[in-house]
């Protein structure tokens, strides 16, 4: 492993270029709202472009409008490293969320060349195309087709609320590029981003070495009952299936804690987030209702128990109560882990600078988790306060900043300049 180097990135002009970004589509409320792929979006790639460009990066972009930012090494025969995140926000997003590890990348690169220091292999900044997947629908689109993972002409056909394709949008922006969208020889990846979840404020730790994303399933649930009247009918006669659902949702909640310790650092997630009560009337037992089923979990063992259990103790409750239910899964994904060197680095680099740190999985996902698939890819977390995010209101300290974007910095330089 390369030795790591006693070189500091300067941390008030991350900041000020944090605020400077967060400026273009910036809220009253002291958030950002810069949705994918719209003028605002574009104001701000031209803004990263022009920062890219002003110290000599070649920037280019791929047939998604993924920018990549390019620094030579010294060696032309290596692959470069790339570290980046994504400068698309929520409509109510806050200021951090992607573009501390676009800005925290940039700042990296400004260091280099204050520095002087040219790496062995080649560097790449990333700004991925539509992580959020607010406006058609597709989180981490831009790195999804990059990684094969979805097909581009589907992607591209993809429709906002008024009827525009992703396609006509990147072609309106102008940050439709010529190369495809397909993983080219890369070494590694690194992304830094907010935790967006309350454990490293609540343990006072400086970083987060996330070791992977955690595993999925998700159904999609409609219990039939049968409507009738509110007034007249018994207890007995009832199969009410909103009742039916509301009791599935309490299995849901204790499948979740189940195994847990009841403490912040607990693994599992439960979550009905959508349902639909029909016919939705003040004086109708529900005939109806239909809702979806969200499991999260690190270990890939915990969701196949999930799988198995889940649906058979979910129906028992459903014919207890005189319904049917029927349960789709929709959705699974295995649990991705991140490379073990680069996540070594990363831990490496805490290490040397004397962060306080932890362990931990991705409970979100991120465009890391997407290229995780296809090269050796890591990620840092710094904490966010009361871990808030998707929210104007997300806000972290700039020595926060400071500190991820230093460990970011040792971890790339250290890769790049890796003996092969
Ligand atoms: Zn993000």
């Amino acid at each position: 492993m390369a030795a790591l180097t006693n070189q500091r990135i300067d941390g008030t002009r991350l900041w000020d270029t944090l605020m400077e970004i967060a400026q273009i589509g910036g809220t009253p409320k002291g958030g950002v709202k810069r949705i994918t792929l719209t003028e605002t979006d574009r104001r701000g790639r031209d803004q990263f472009k022009a920062w890219c460009e002003a110290i000599g990066l070649r920037v280019r972009m791929d047939s998604m409008g993924n920018m990549f930012a390019r620094r030579e090494g010294r060696d032309a025969s290596r692959a470069p490293v790339l570290f980046g995140s994504h400068l698309d926000s929520q409509p109510t997003g806050g200021k951090f969320d992607g573009a501390l590890g676009v800005i925290a990348g940039l700042e990296v690169m400004r260091t280099l060349d204050d520095l002087g220091i040219v790496t062995e292999a080649p560097l790449e900044l990333v700004n991925w195309t539509d992580e959020e997947g607010t406006r058609f629908g597709r989180a981490m689109m831009g790195s999804g087709v990059w990684a094969g993972l979805f097909k581009e002409d589907a992607v591209k056909a993809l429709k906002d609320e008024d009827g525009v394709t992703v396609g006509e949008a990147l072609a309106a922006i102008g940050y439709q590029g010529e190369t495809p969208a397909a993983p080219f020889p890369a070494d590694a990846l690194f992304e830094l981003h907010i935790e967006q979840g309350p454990i490293l404020e609540a343990e006072q730790k400086q970083i987060g070495i996330v070791t992977g994303a955690q595993a999925q399933i998700w159904y999609e649930a409609t219990v039939t009952g049968q409507d009738s009247h509110a007034g007249t009918t018994p207890p007995v006669a009832r199969k009410d299936a909103l009742l039916t659902a509301a009791r599935i949702v309490e299995l849901v909640d204790a499948t979740m804690r189940e195994g847990g310790s009841g403490g912040i650092a607990d693994t599992g997630r439960g979550t009905v987030g959508r349902m639909y009560v029909l016919p939705n009337s003040p004086n109708v037992i529900p005939g109806e209702v239909r809702f979806t089923v969200d499991f999260r979990n690190p270990e890939d063992a915990w969701i196949a128990q999930i799988a198995e259990e889940f649906p058979k103790k979910a129906d028992a409750i459903a014919r207890a109560n005189g319904c049917v239910l029927a349960l789709k899964p929709v959705f699974r994904v295995p649990a991705q882990p991140f490379d073990p060197e680069c996540v070594g680095l990363v831990a490496a680099a805490v290490e040397k600078l004397g962060y306080t740190s932890r362990k931990m999985v991705s409970g979100a996902g991120h465009d890391a988790v997407h290229t995780a698939t296809v090269i050796p890819t890591a990620m840092i977390f710094t904490p966010c306060k009361d871990g808030l995010s998707h929210n104007e209101e997300e806000s972290i300290q700039p020595e926060e900043a400071e500190a991820g974007t230093q460990v970011l910095f040792e971890a790339v330089l250290a890769r790049a300049n890796r003996a092969m």
